[in-house]
């Protein structure tokens, strides 16, 4: 519920302009019920219009990306990038591919990515974008034809000092090359205007970790900070099998979880003795398959059909890290009743409202994505410092420095949550402390 005035009249205008956009109204609305006791404070952000303006996408292209298939089909697909906010950097943000793309989920991921952005600390501004293709069982050379068709609009719109995109669902580093070599050829020019980038090509170390690693690192601190405790005995359940899953997967279980479930859209995987990575790797990065297979490997091991089944595991910790919504209300029920008392996020806004709710009612300690996700952008921002400098820092460096932004995150969080009266709770504070950077940045250069 939302009471200030000023808060209300906008977030009024933004149902009356795009009702039909839920994931964008989901986003702006939990975002404006932390930030609303910032506008007391700082009466200069009203006398701006910050936060109008700050709902409303500095541009948004949406085209078309028409390519052939295998068969010698034309496929036409439709394409977006939301360049949302640049008042603290160049808009950054990941690209997905997905059939669920439409203009409301790019817009609530490039929202939520303004203020991912501004918590890392690095100066990048938010934006996102993708297309609504779905590569599942498309050939390698689809998805190169395709990638091909999208960046040939796009790099009109992009560039390393005006917008840098990278990854997201779908978005992997195969990916990401082929963006790269459609952009070099038709610009002549090589540089850092993508990242998540291969390693011969100015790509970054511990870049293709650093959303899972980031995601436990978030959560270590977090637990060191407001429980003295620490993953070291805990059981984790884990959605997803993407490149966040893994790598969250890795690091739980090299801090002392045992991690006991992944997931796909089809069903998830309950392993009791711990989940064994190098099957989930060979599965998903080896040959893109399904996780269903892991039950026929690995001895001990359940597949049940239906992704949402995960949350009825009995565990200490759940790190969702497989998409949007993905935890409703009574999913988050069934966490809690088992015993769950911990939910940090990996994938973008996979807790529902009501999910929300019920982590407040019953004390969970909750890390909100645009903080406990914000590893992956980090470190794509030291990709295009690297990239800036021409030349590639060790694995350890960048890890280090991932480690430095994480625990700050919640050091940052935790003191805008107790600046303005919710001491203890994260997701206040990572709505308010990403926000106030981008609100000063927005009223020092003037209203356009
Ligand atoms: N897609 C990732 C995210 O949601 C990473 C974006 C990036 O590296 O630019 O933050």
């Amino acid at each position: 519920m939302l009471t200030d005035e000023y808060v209300k009249r906008v977030y009024a205008k933004v149902e009356e302009r795009d009702p039909d956009q839920k994931e964008f109204l989901q986003a702006v609305q939990e975002v404006f019920e932390s930030i609303e006791p910032v506008f007391a404070k700082h009466p200069e952000y009203e006398a701006a219009g910050v936060l109008q303006r700050f709902v409303e996408p500095e541009r948004l292209v949406k085209f078309r990306v028409a390519w052939v298939d295998d068969n010698g089909d034309v496929q036409v697909n439709r394409g977006y990038r939301v360049q949302f906010n640049s008042a603290i950097g160049p808009y950054k943000g990941g690209l997905r591919f997905h059939p669920t793309v439409t203009e409301s989920v790019i817009k609530f991921l490039g929202f939520e990515q303004i203020l991912k952005n501004s918590l890392t600390g690095l100066p990048m501004g938010g934006g996102k974008g993708g297309a609504d293709f779905n590569p599942k069982g498309r050939s390698d050379a689809e998805v190169m034809r395709f990638c091909q068709a999208f960046m040939t609009e796009l790099q009109r719109h992009i560039g390393q000092f005006t917008d840098v995109p990278a990854g997201d669902i779908n978005v992997g580093a195969r990916e990401v090359g082929y963006l790269f070599g459609q952009y070099k050829r038709l610009r002549n020019e090589f540089t850092g205007v993508l990242t998540g980038k291969g390693l011969e090509f100015g790509g970054s170390l511990a870049r293709t970790e650093a959303t899972g690693y980031g995601l436990c690192y978030y959560t270590q601190e977090a637990l060191r900070v407001l429980r003295d405790d620490s993953f070291e005995g805990k059981t984790v359940a884990v959605s997803g099998s993407g490149n966040v899953a893994i790598f969250a997967i890795e690091k739980a279980t090299e801090l002392g979880a045992k991690v006991v479930t992944c997931s796909d859209s089809n069903g998830y995987i309950y392993d009791p003795n711990g989940i064994d990575l190098d099957v989930v790797k060979d599965i998903k990065l080896g040959h893109r398959g399904r996780i269903k297979e892991y039950a026929d490997r690995v001895a001990g091991a359940e597949y049940h059909e239906g992704c949402s089944g995960v949350w009825t595991v009995k565990c200490d910790i759940a790190l969702p890290c497989a998409t949007q919504n993905e935890i409703d209300g009574t999913s988050a029920q069934t966490l809690v009743d088992n015993g769950c008392t911990v939910v940090c996020e990996g994938a973008n806004m996979p807790s529902t409202p009501d999910a929300i709710a019920v982590y407040q009612k019953n004390h969970v300690l909750y890390g909100p994505a645009k903080a406990s996700n914000a590893g992956g952008v980090a470190v794509s921002g030291l990709e295009m410092s690297q990239n800036s400098y021409r030349l590639s820092w060790t694995f350890e460096e960048v890890d280090e420095r991932l480690k430095d932004i994480m625990r700050n995150i919640v050091s940052e969080s935790l003191d805008a949550a107790k600046e303005y009266g919710h001491e203890g709770d994260l997701m206040f504070g990572a709505n308010i402390a990403g926000f106030v950077k981008v609100a000063d940045a927005m009223v020092a250069q003037g209203i356009f």
